[in-house]
């Protein structure tokens, strides 16, 4: 078993993510329906403490999703859960847990789009700005790191350690 190291403690991630809740609440004040997707698996104790602290009305839907790329990168995802709800004319909040290449969340936002929203927006836990190779920003994010694979609090290396209430590296 990989010994873990503890790289951002609970304490600074629940502070954290109670200042989000805050920024999203106000953001969002005078919008109508705002639909908030957990992109299944590693954004699910993200989403539950955000979505526990937004004051606001919200609906809920997950959805899974897996990139894959190209031998010229071109990436696609596949969509193994999709929405349950219809989000026409409404407000799309996108909760992942880390944006590290951004192709994921372009080609997500790109699928979200095409279903005539009013808006969609991204929130995700982690940054790793350093390797981004796509032309996207999350509208919030609570820790931007360096080029680490990390794990916890939902995320995983080969399907363990995401009930780390931590997140740790290995
Ligand atoms: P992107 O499409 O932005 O390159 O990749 C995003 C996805 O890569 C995340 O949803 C996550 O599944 C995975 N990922 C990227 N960096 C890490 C990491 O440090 N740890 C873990 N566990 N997954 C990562």
């Amino acid at each position: 078993m990989e010994k873990i190291k503890v790289y951002i403690e609970k304490e600074k991630i629940d502070e954290k993510i109670s200042e989000l809740a805050k920024k999203i609440d106000n953001d969002y004040k005078s919008s109508g329906d705002l639909v908030v997707i957990c992109i299944l698996k590693g954004a699910v104790y993200f989403y539950c403490d955000l979505t526990k602290k937004i004051k606001r009305n919200i609906t809920e839907d997950f959805m899974k999703v897996s990139s894959y790329v190209g031998k010229e990168s071109t990436g696609f995802i596949n969509i193994n859960v999709d929405l349950g709800v219809d989000i026409e004319n409404k407000d799309v909040l996108i909760v992942e847990d880390i944006i590290d290449t951004g192709l994921t969340l372009t080609r997500l936002k790109d699928y979200l789009n095409s279903k005539n929203p009013n808006s969609v927006k991204i929130a995700v836990l982690l940054d790793k700005k350093c390797k981004r190779t796509q032309n996207i920003d999350p509208d919030y994010c609570c820790f931007e790191i360096e080029d680490k694979f990390v794990v916890g609090y939902g995320l995983d290396y080969d399907e363990k350690y995401r009930n780390l209430p931590y997140i740790g590296y290995i």
